[in-house]
């Protein structure tokens, strides 16, 4: 089984946010089929597309995995489910734990349930900052620009994040 690198972000707005995102990668790094390769600082983040809501904790992580691309999205799936996230509420709503993959080595897919790479990232400073942490150099498959490039192209003035005052 070969084993492939990915990044996943992490996200929580309910709750004890910070508690939420660590035990989340927590129950990642205790799956055999993953192993965790880096972490990003976190960041407290401004919601966008829902705006009516509190301020997220994002963060991102770098793993190797045998897992495919849908064994992993089930895996995060249920990692979700087991901090307590249910179904049901607003669609980018608050949530207790939000694991997206972001990348999956250079691979470009889209079945029903699953987009590789996440549709949305390129323009969202929650899920580039901290990828840019861990790697700035990491260049987007179908855009054809690395992740410091891409977040150098968003507005200055929206979406504030701050560093994590509290994380570790
Ligand atoms: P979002 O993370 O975009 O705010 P949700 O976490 O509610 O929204 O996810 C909605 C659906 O997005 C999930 O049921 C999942 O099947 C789908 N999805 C599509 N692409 C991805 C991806 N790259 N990572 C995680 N989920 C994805
Ligand atoms: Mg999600």
């Amino acid at each position: 089984m070969s084993r492939h690198w990915a990044y996943i972000s992490i996200g929580s707005n309910l709750g004890d946010r910070l508690q939420n995102c660590l035990q989340g990668i927590a129950a990642l790094e205790a799956d055999h089929l993953i192993q965790l390769v880096a972490r990003s600082p976190f960041y407290e983040t401004e919601p966008v597309d829902f705006l009516d809501q509190d301020w997220f904790l994002n963060g991102a992580i770098k793993i190797e995995t045998v897992l495919a691309p849908l064994e992993l999205l089930g895996k995060l799936q249920r990692v979700q489910a087991a901090a307590g996230r249910t179904s049901k509420g607003v669609r980018y709503g608050p949530r207790v734990l939000d694991l997206d993959i972001i990348f999956y080595e250079d691979l470009v897919m889209r079945v029903l349930d699953l987009t590789i790479p996440h549709e949305r990232m390129h323009k969202r400073r929650f899920v580039l900052q901290p990828i840019c942490d861990i790697d700035a150099s990491v260049v987007h498959p179908v855009l054809k620009k690395d992740v410091r490039q891409l977040l150098a192209q968003l507005n200055p003035e929206e979406q504030k994040i701050r560093p994590c005052s509290f994380g570790s």
